[in-house]
């Protein structure tokens, strides 16, 4: 299975992407989780991309193309995968199928995944991350037990993402607006796009996906 979840921030792709790939035995390649591990180390791809996102701004799509070119390479990724993140932009996804298509594969579904701007903006500003493990909880809604550390790792504190702050998050809504959501007619002209309302409980919205993904025998 290669699964692409579409959507905008805040609307739950790491979340219920964590958990298909899991029970599909992929790998889950969060594009964002990929840049941030790179800024932290420090690294040149790190380098270059930390002020864009900072501003909320895309990271240039060579630079993201090349980076899933190679990580969708490595072994974890051999039986499938499920992308958060990427495709961002209209030349990302027509990047994505040709690289596919060089291997003889091709992408078994798109996920578009919805939900009100202002839950978005609510959900980012609550949004809390181990920096660990990545798992996401939510301040106010999805709190971790003790509402400070992570569950699965008691010794660490969890933290607020230097984008999450109100402006940043408004700025990447609006580049979503622009930039990303013209992937939801893309895909939906091919064919290829599976809609899902990302609101209410995260149990609620992973049943639909599953189920819209089992309603076109997709996900195999
Ligand atoms: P995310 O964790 O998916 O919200 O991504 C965090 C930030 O990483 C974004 O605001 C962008 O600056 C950058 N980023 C992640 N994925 C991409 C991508 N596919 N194309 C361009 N920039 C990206």
């Amino acid at each position: 299975m290669r699964i692409v979840l579409l959507g905008p921030p805040g609307v739950g792709k790491g979340t219920q992407g964590r958990r298909l790939a899991v029970e599909l035995g992929g790998a889950l390649i969060s594009t964002g989780e990929i840049l941030r591990e790179a800024v932290a180390r420090r690294t040149p791809l790190g380098v270059e991309a930390q002020r864009q996102m900072e501003r909320g701004l895309l990271v240039p799509d060579d630079v993201m193309i090349g980076l899933v070119r190679e990580r969708t390479l490595e072994p974890d990724a051999r039986n499938g995968f499920v992308l958060d993140g990427f495709p961002r932009t209209v030349p990302q996804a027509v990047a994505l199928d040709e690289l596919l298509e060089e291997r003889g594969l091709k992408l078994c579904a798109v996920v578009s995944l919805a939900a009100p701007v202002e839950e978005l903006v609510r959900r980012l500003s609550a949004r809390r991350e181990c920096p660990v493990c990545k798992r996401a909880y939510n301040a106010v809604g999805a709190p971790s037990r003790d509402g400070v550390h992570c569950d699965d790792h008691p010794g660490t504190v969890l933290v607020h993402r230097a984008d999450d702050a109100e402006e940043t998050i408004r700025r990447r809504l609006e580049v979503y607006a622009t930039q990303t959501a013209p992937l939801v007619g893309h895909y939906r002209k091919l064919g290829r796009l599976v809609e899902v309302p990302g609101v209410g409980e995260m149990e609620t919205v992973y049943a639909a996906l599953k189920q819209a993904l089992n309603g076109g025998s997709r996900a195999r």
